[in-house]
């Protein structure tokens, strides 16, 4: 295993430092940790393979601001350098990368979030607060409900339309889901911006060449969740230094079962506006199945990410996220669990209660979306896009095994 020189250059504690985008801020504690980590890795190498960090990392010598928000926003957390480091804590360097990525990579949701004010909406977004939206919007609705037509009711045949009327329903979600895509858009651009600054070399890389194939890279790295695989395709680490593929296994699930449920709101948009077919839809219906499978999948994800995220060697984290994490996956699930019970109770005289429940907590899935957990994947994806689109192109530094 290579040996790091004890003198390895470190930034100055709090002065700037000079990155691939040229002099920056000074280095918040967080940022000057990963920066210190990333300077005797980058002497050692000896993870290089493990996952996009470490290339990316062989492209520095030096790490600003945006270089440790991109490197960051690269690691998944896997916590398989951790393990293999020689220079881990009791180490004197106290090398722990997954640590240090993810303090920064928490901040960086905060620096970026749209509007900004909102930003620290990030440290509120736990489990209570989670939950209290998802109870409190329920409530409003089962009120709501309540007031215009009697929670208990004769069978409806599932027609939720005779409970909240559908363009009532079409106009509040779609002002709420707008406001988290813009909210989204703007916070991942000013990532980008921020990442890759107009001077930088490869900022203006030629689409064709490299943008279009970097774009298709990162989009199959996103659906695979390539390295979720640890470079050798034995998985992450959890609470031990032992190689598991449920990270990945799960955050499929998830990933693919969102995914459904969107499809099957998505169709079930196109039925009513273009063909002029009206929910309720038959159990065998488009909407109803691509909505069932994604609510499995939204289910046994969330189930087990949570059941990972207890187990979670607590210092490969940084433990100020945990609510975070814990806050989205409930959510998930809630909105997942009642969509069934909906589904179950649509023809009983239930119906108006279960839809009243199961819209606020989507509701509430909605509102969080850009201020929670959601984002580390549109963050994540920017980064690999960076990183497809930097191996494209030549190692100026002319040092990297890549
Ligand atoms: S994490 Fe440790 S073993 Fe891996 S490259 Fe860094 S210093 Fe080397
Ligand atoms: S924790 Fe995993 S993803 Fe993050 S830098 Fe280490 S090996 Fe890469």
């Amino acid at each position: 295993m290579p040996q790091v020189a004890e003198t390895a250059a470190m930034p100055p504690p709090g002065g700037p430092c000079e990155g691939s985008g040229g002099l920056v801020a000074a280095l918040t504690a967080g940022e000057q940790e990963v920066a210190r980590v990333m300077q005797i890795c980058n002497a050692c190498r000896y993870c290089e393979g493990f996952c996009a960090v470490f290339p990316a990392m062989t492209r520095r010598l030096a790490f600003g601001k945006a270089d440790t928000h991109y490197l960051a926003n690269l690691c998944h957390n896997c916590g398989s350098c951790f393990h293999a480091c020689q220079y881990a804590p009791p180490h004197d360097f106290a090398v722990n990368v997954p640590r240090a990525m993810a303090t920064v990579r928490g901040r960086t949701y905060q620096d970026y979030a749209w509007p900004p004010a909102f930003g620290r909406l990030y440290q509120r977004a736990g489990l209570t607060v989670a939950l209290a939206l998802a109870g409190g919007l329920a409530l409003f609705l089962v009120l709501a409900a309540a007031m215009t037509g009697g929670l208990l009711h004769a069978p409806l045949g599932g027609n939720f339309y005779a409970i909240f009327p559908h363009n009532l329903l079409a106009a509040l979600f779609g002002v709420v889901f707008l406001f988290a895509m813009l909210a989204l858009g703007i916070g991942v651009a000013r990532f980008w911006r921020e990442i890759s600054p107009a001077g930088e070399a490869g900022a203006a890389a030629p689409m064709t060449t490299v943008g279009v194939p970097a774009a298709a890279e990162s989009v199959a790295d996103v659906a695979r969740l390539t390295y979720l695989g640890g470079g050798h395709g034995e998985g992450c680490n959890e609470d031990s230094d032992r190689f598991t593929l449920w990270r990945r296994r799960f955050h499929q699930l998830t990933l693919y079962g969102f995914l459904l449920c969107f499809a099957a709101t998505c169709v079930a948009t196109l039925y009513h506006y273009l063909l002029d077919r009206h929910a309720p839809y038959a159990f065998d219906s488009l909407p109803v199945i691509l909505g069932t499978l994604g609510g499995a999948g939204l289910i046994v994800g969330p189930v087990g990410l949570l059941w990972l995220n207890v187990r979670r060697d607590a210092l490969l984290t940084d433990p100020s996220q945990k609510a975070m994490d814990r806050g989205f996956i409930a959510l998930l699930l809630l909105v997942s669990a009642t969509g069934f019970a909906l589904l179950v109770l649509r023809d009983t005289r239930f119906m108006a209660l279960w839809l009243a429940i199961h819209l606020g907590t989507v509701m509430a899935l909605f509102v969080t979306l850009p201020y929670g957990k959601f984002v580390h994947g549109v963050c994540r994806a920017a980064a690999l896009l960076k990183f497809n689109i930097e191996k494209r192109l030549p190692n100026r530094l002319g040092l990297g095994g890549d």
